[in-house]
């Protein structure tokens, strides 16, 4: 995979991603949706040593238990080339918002990831 760049709007926050996704998931939990005012947000799963931090520093705000979320203090943060990567899945299907219908035939998950695994993480030895 050719590495990523990404950061926020105004340009203080930058990171790349050299390590390819576990998963790319819509998720559509309440929490999320909050956090970001959208309907739904698209995260990208990936292990911790193929991501860098390279400008600026993060706020960070303790959302739920075992939920850190990490945001540009002036603005938000999103990949510079959204197209470099496509989703795999809906996750917490059940809390999508009724008037969200979406045809593009991903699977959808009640739940996240954990207990039924990444769509594309290397299985342990
Ligand atoms: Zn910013």
């Amino acid at each position: 995979m050719n590495t990523l760049t990404g950061g926020c709007l105004c340009g203080a926050i930058r990171y790349t991603v050299t390590a390819k996704p576990w998963a790319v998931s819509h998720y559509h939990c309440a929490d999320c949706r909050r956090a970001t005012g959208a309907p739904f947000i698209t995260w990208i799963t990936l292990p911790v040593d193929g991501f860098a931090w390279v400008q600026g520093k993060l706020g960070v705000h303790h959302s739920t238990e075992g939920v850190t979320r990490g945001f540009c203090t002036d603005c938000g943060t999103s990949l510079d080339d959204a197209e470099a990567v496509t989703p795999d899945d809906h996750l917490w299907s059940g809390s999508a918002l009724s008037w969200l219908h979406m045809a593009d035939g991903l699977p959808r998950l009640k739940q996240g990831h954990w207990g039924v695994g990444y769509p594309h993480k290397p299985k342990e030895k």
